[in-house]
Order: structure tokens, then sequence, then C-alpha cells
């Protein structure tokens, strides 16, 4: 692989406080090189990109995605939702376990992991199962997961409504040092609904999900949690009362992380207005008031990272009726777009949204892949390059996911992804764009 020169970009790091124009030297899939103004170490033959007017910073990664493969090959591919990862400055995915079969048994994993290296063009780190079959009765064999590689725990989609059964998951994660990331939901209460409860879902006549059904489950497990001692990840935390309840943990000194979706910080429950099928996800969306409290959570450091939960599903899927449509976002390739809105708007600065993609989930990986997240010298050389003010329109056409599912589709958004690196290989460049060989 030759050596790669990314020069005179506007460089941002948050894991190591470096924002500056600058060059970076990257030789044999790793950070070589780090300068600004000063002449790159010469080599014998490189490419150059060059970077002005655009963003330079660590590899986006994604805590959170469903790539649908085994089984569900007829909405997303490790092979396409790779891609799709790679168009939106993703460079480092992981993926929930439920798959047909599941990702609870090492012969799944080990064909997602091969999969993953024969066909896919980011890094995928698998996450198993809680439970056997993610049915909430039996815990899957957690040591045997881990020895495939799994970086953490969940049985996403389905919470574990069993309290015993997720309290002996906790004993086990803490033993075997990963998180368990969790889909708080109380299915007795959220039975049946299709959207955020409240004033939009009666005009609607939809049945609704109250915020209560997401913080009853927050609240046990952040307890469970405290009992245990376990590293708990929250997923998709959609309402301002989950922020409190996280917030009082963190100050009790639980071990706790979480995530927000793209979606969760830009849209409101009004989305669904119209019975737009492509707004339905589960939490659901729901009010201004929570995006405010979510955004705030990210800036107190409540909310650790943003991660998709990226969730394809077939055009035809999403053509049924309202109540019966499965739930979901195609999100890889418009998450930098919609997040850097709150950037444009002054809610969020670009440092603390650079931040939440990548050194913030890479503390929640761990360093077994590596340095991942930063710039550091030596570091696996995974690089995002976009322009933070190029405006374009979101066409599901032209996406390499398989699933069109979005609110946003032909929607304009402000900023784009111009380059992805993984490892020093370039997976995804945009048109505008020449790298120049020498
Ligand atoms: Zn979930």
């Amino acid at each position: 692989m030759k050596p790669l020169l990314i020069q005179d970009g506007h460089i941002i790091d948050p894991s190591r406080g470096i924002d500056e124009i600058g060059s970076l030297l990257i030789t044999e899939g790793k950070i070589a090189w780090l300068g600004k103004g000063e002449a790159a170490p010469p080599q014998p033959h490189f490419a150059t990109l060059h970077a002005q007017g655009l963003i330079v910073c660590p590899g986006f990664i994604d805590l959170h995605c469903h790539l649908r493969q085994p089984g569900f090959e007829e909405k997303e591919t490790i092979a396409t939702g790779s891609r799709a990862a790679a168009r939106g400055g993703f460079t480092t995915i992981c993926c929930m376990p439920n798959t047909k079969p599941p990702l609870d048994n090492h012969f799944t994993i080990n064909y997602v992991n091969s999969l993953a290296l024969s066909q896919g063009v980011v890094r995928v780190l698998p996450i198993g199962c809680i439970s056997k079959e993610r049915k909430g009765e039996e815990l899957a064999p957690m040591p045997e997961l881990v020895s495939s590689g799994v970086i953490a725990f969940s049985d996403d989609g389905s919470p574990v409504m069993n309290t015993d059964l997720m309290c002996h998951a906790l004993e086990h994660t803490r033993k075997l040092g990963l998180p368990l990331i969790d889909h708080c939901e109380d299915t007795v209460l959220s039975d049946g609904g299709v959207m955020n409860e409240g004033t939009i879902s009666s005009q609607l006549g939809l049945k609704g999900i109250p915020a209560a059904a997401e913080e009853i489950m927050v609240a046990r497990d952040l307890s469970l949690a405290h009992l245990t001692g376990a590293r708990l990840h929250i997923a998709h935390v959609s309402t301002a009362g989950s922020v409190d309840l996280i917030r009082r943990a963190k100050d009790k000194g639980v071990k706790v992380t979480a995530e927000v979706t793209p979606h969760h910080l830009t849209l409101t429950e009004e989305k669904v207005i119209g019975y737009n099928t492509n707004a339905k996800v589960n939490p659901p969306l729901r009010t201004e008031q929570d995006i405010q409290a979510l955004i705030q959570g990210l800036k107190e450091n409540i909310i650790d990272a943003i991660a998709t939960d990226h969730a394809p599903h077939t055009e035809a899927e999403k053509l049924v009726e309202f109540a019966l449509v499965p739930f979901g976002i195609s999100g890889l390739e418009t998450a930098l777009g919609s997040l850097l809105t709150l950037v444009h708007n002054g809610q969020l600065t670009l440092t603390t949204l650079i931040s939440k993609l990548t050194h913030q989930p890479a503390k929640i990986i761990g360093d077994k892949y590596g340095k991942l997240g930063s710039l550091e010298i030596g570091a696996p050389a995974d690089v995002t390059i976009f322009d933070p003010d190029m405006e374009w329109i979101v066409d599901t056409k032209a996406f390499a996911s398989k699933g069109k599912n979005t609110p946003l589709a032909g929607s304009t958004l402000k900023g784009k992804v111009i380059a992805t690196i993984v490892q020093g290989k370039l997976v995804y460049k945009d048109d505008s764009i020449t790298v120049k060989e020498s």
C-alpha cells in the first residue's frame, strides 16, 4: 500500500486536543506523522489528497447498527451495510445480534467475522446476544462469545424483561469485562404502540409508546448496574427523563455510558404526521423538549456517544399500513449531514460532535483493536474527511445501503463526507476530489 499524504486540512482530533490546519501522513496502514506547516518526511512514492477547506478527523465509530446478515439479506448485507458506513464516514461499526440465526453462538459470529473480512470495507465488530435466541429466558454462552470476538452483549430490539436474568447477565458481563448494551423498553407498557404517546398520537388515532416505557427500564437497569458493579451502556436514549436518570446514576458512580441517535437529536414526532412510515422507529421520535435534554446530555457527557441504530428494511415492508410496518431508519449515510445541523445552529460545537463519533465510542470498545478514534502516531489509520458546508440532497437511490427507509429522503443536508480511510486504505471518495499519485 502506497503512503498517503493528506495535505493542509483542518485537523480535529478531540482525543488529543488537536484543532489546527495541518497535514497527516499514513504509511503501512498507520498514522505515521502529523505536522503543521512543515513539510512531511520524504517518501519515494506516495499519493496526495489535498484537503484545503475540509475537516480531517479520526474515523467515525458506530456502536449500534443492524447489518441483517445472516438471515435478512433482502434488507442489508455486510457488503452493502459496510459500504453505506464508508459513505457515511464510519470506519468501525458494531453490528447487533438480531440476525437469523442470532449471534448467540460462535458459529454464527465466526461467519459474520469471515464475511466482514472477505466482503466488508470497514471494520465490523459483532455484538453477542445476552440470551439464547434473544428470548430473554436463558443466558447465551457468554465466555464462548467473547472468544469469538464480540465487543459487547445485547438483545437489542428485545428488552430483557426478566429482572433476575438481567441481574445474572450483568454479573457475567462484569466478570468478562465487557459492556452490556441495553435496549430499554417495558414491553407491557409499550405493547401495541407505534409512535410517541402524546397529542399527535391521539390526533392520528395511533397507539402511543409513553416515555415511561423507556424510563422504567432505564431506572431498573441502572439500579442493577449499581448492585452488580457491571458496565451498562444505554442504547438509543430518547427521553428527557432517561437523561435525568443517567445523570443521577453517573453522579453516584454507577458504571454507565449512553448513546443517542442522529434522528432522536434532530427529528420530532411531528415527522409521523401523514402516517409517514419512514418515521416509524423504536424508540419513537419524541418532542422538542426531549431533543433539548438530549443535546444538553451530550454537552455534559451524560450521553457519551452518538450511534446510528441503522435499521434498514425493504421498500415493500415500509409500504403497508402504519401499524404493521417494522420500526427503523436507514441512518448510516445521513448521520453526519443531519448531525451537522446542530453545529450550524450553534447547539453543539464541531469538536463535541466529532468527539461523540470518535474517541468517546472508542473508549467503550476498548483497545483490543488498537487505538481507535484517535490520530495518535502508530494508531490504525482510520480517517474521515468531510466538508462541513457542502449542501446535498438526500437521494436514497444513490445509497449504498439496501435500506431506503429514511424520513430525510429528498431533504437538503449541509455537510458531506468527502473521503473515508480504513487502515490506510481509501474505501470511499466523493467525486469532488482527486487523489494525486507521485
Ligand atoms: Zn434497540
